[in-house]
């Protein structure tokens, strides 16, 4: 299935996956001008982000008083909105296996982040996972591949055995914030076996960061394996501004 996507990729004609032109010979995925008008965050520069913000907020208000955290870094490659056509790339990923460009996308990002003080020391990436059975149908995990692309760039450890989706939730995008947080909350397991003691920064990738419930189920259930001595932080390809 994911070999097949690979081979599709090569035969079709190439075009922007932003604006559907025809690419020149020097282009990949995208477009230079839509590469220019690429919407992008910049959040890797700043500790402080309405993407960390947001996380962080769903950390504290899940959290135990008294408890600590270490600050949770966060960082997405461009705002993303259902009204312009970047929302193209992440969709062109999950929907239409186009992986290569995933791949792609997210060493964009790898190089973005993989440059700053608060990801440089980042040991393991773990994306977030699908439920077997989604996998299976798709074929392949759209966030595995972006996090092998940001690793591509941060040669570290992508781990895909440390954390499994217990149960398949529904669909998330007819949910207002809360349902969306009861529907993930607890569909995630992390798995305390091999889990090198020399870890220090778990960075959590995900294709498009929206409330963050989802992540935020993922850091829950990695919290239970690896104390506050090792910071989670997240990085995503797309960000939704408003949500
Ligand atoms: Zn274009």
């Amino acid at each position: 299935m994911k070999g097949l996507f690979y081979v599709l990729e090569i035969l079709l004609p190439r075009t922007c996956l932003v604006c559907g032109e025809r690419l020149i010979a020097a282009e990949k995925d995208i477009c230079m001008h839509c590469l220019a008008d690429m919407p992008l965050t910049y959040f890797w520069t700043l500790a402080h982000n309405p993407m960390a913000d947001r996380f962080n907020h769903n950390i504290q208000k899940g959290m135990e008083e008294g408890g600590f955290e270490p600050y949770a870094y966060a960082a997405a490659l461009f705002f993303y909105s259902e009204d312009t056509r970047y929302s193209n790339i992440p969709k062109s990923i999950k929907y239409q296996g186009a992986l290569n460009a995933g791949t792609r996308f997210a060493a964009m990002l790898g190089q973005k982040i993989a440059s700053t003080d608060h990801f440089r020391d980042v040991d393991i990436i773990i994306p977030v996972p699908l439920h077997w059975k989604r996998k299976w149908d798709r074929g392949y995990n759209q966030a595995e591949i972006i996090a092998r692309g940001i690793n591509s760039v941060m040669n570290v450890h992508v781990r895909t055995d440390l954390l499994v989706r217990r149960r398949r939730t529904q669909t998330q995008t007819k949910l207002n914030i809360e349902e969306k947080a009861a529907n993930v909350s607890g569909s995630f397991q992390a798995k305390a076996l091999a889990i090198p003691s020399t870890v220090r920064h778990i960075l959590l990738v995900d294709d498009v960061f929206t409330t963050g419930s989802t992540l935020h189920a993922c850091f829950v259930a990695l919290r239970k394996v690896f104390p506050p001595s090792v910071r989670i932080s997240v990085a995503t390809l797309g960000f939704v501004g408003g949500a």
